[in-house]
């Protein structure tokens, strides 16, 4: 198969920021297998970044085969070659669903037997000063559920304000922002204002202050930034409610698949969620997401300049379509 990819550089509408950085521009690779389309959205904070998601690719290119429906195999023998660079591996990942749903002409959705079409996301509120984090929810008036970042000093005077002009749901990224003795008093004060879970409020390592934080908060808790694979799932078993998914950490469907399977056999409730990308990752995450519990699958809705589009945003609700492969289009509806 015939491997070609070209970088992207997505422009954000508002400067977009989490408790450890900020971001005005984001680059992205497309990756083409024959038809199919992929897109990788690398991150520095887990080592990736164009260059290293270039190189990869090249390492991958001789691995691919003639067959796309060897998909399973082909997976194997990009790992074998590299560990991690998983937002490279999804960008194969994603191209290769791409190309088998186009060649039967069914979407991914429907090959994986999914008859959902429909799933709730949330919208991610970055942090910003108060005024502006209310206008931000003003402006997105549509969504049933905002995930509003935290973890910085003034965060319970950033839920107050957003809960005042608000009913609609809200979900909290500390985004690893505060320590144990913090996160506890926080929790307990932000409970009255209806949270409907809490994702990764301290740093990962330490897997017994995410059980304290749990046993003293009746807000769910939920682990996201070092729960990359299947294989660091099983740890968190009884500690949290909940892990966050998302196609760039995992390397790309088949694992998410693996993810969403492994969280349910460790009675872990499962969210999917993204990076800053354009529509061709967030129609892929997509296709799965009637599977999970909580979808946060707002990436390209952060952006101006999407070059492709893919399921339709209706009442704060993804409705797939029934394109063939990812469901995406060349050419932005924006
Ligand atoms: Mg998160």
């Amino acid at each position: 198969m015939d491997l070609r990819y070209e970088s992207f550089e997505l422009k954000l509408k508002e400067t977009f920021s989490i408790s450890r950085s900020s971001i005005d521009t984001k680059k992205v690779v497309y990756v083409k297998i024959d038809e199919g389309i992929g897109e990788v959205s690398p991150s520095t904070f887990y080592g990736e970044s164009e260059g290293t998601v270039k190189a990869a690719l090249e390492l991958f290119r001789n691995e691919l085969g003639n067959d796309p429906f060897a998909i399973e195999g082909v997976l194997e023998k990009i790992n074998s070659r590299i560990a991690g660079n998983f937002s490279a591996k999804a960008g194969i990942d994603l191209a290769l669903h791409d190309l088998i749903g186009k060649r039967l002409n069914q979407p991914v959705h429907k090959l994986l037997g999914i008859s959902k079409k429909e799933i709730e996301t949330s919208y991610t509120i970055g942090l910003d000063t108060i005024r502006k984090m209310q206008e931000k929810v003003k402006e997105a008036s549509g969504f049933l559920v905002y995930k509003v970042k935290v973890g910085v000093e003034n965060d319970l005077k950033i839920v107050e304000a957003v809960r005042e002009i608000t009913d609609a749901k809200i979900r909290l990224d500390a985004n690893c922002g505060w320590d144990l003795k913090e996160a506890l008093k926080k929790l307990k004060i932000l409970e009255k204002f209806d949270i409907e879970l809490i994702e990764q409020p301290v740093q990962p390592e330490n897997l017994e202050d995410l059980r304290i934080i749990r046993e003293n908060t009746d807000i769910p808790v939920f682990v996201d930034e070092w729960v990359m694979t299947s294989r660091d799932i099983p740890q968190y078993m009884g500690k949290v409610d909940g892990i966050n998914i998302k196609l760039m950490k995992c390397g790309g469907i088949r694992e998410a698949l693996r993810m969403i399977y492994t969280a349910r056999a460790c009675n872990l409730k499962v969210m999917i969620g993204c990076m800053v990308e354009s529509s061709v990752g967030i129609s892929a995450a997509a296709q799965i997401s009637p599977l999970v519990d909580y979808a946060d699958l707002d990436g390209n809705l952060l952006i101006s300049n999407d070059p492709y589009s893919g399921p339709e945003l209706r009442n704060g609700k993804w409705i797939l379509n029934d394109l063939p492969g990812l469901g995406i289009k060349k050419g932005s509806i924006v």
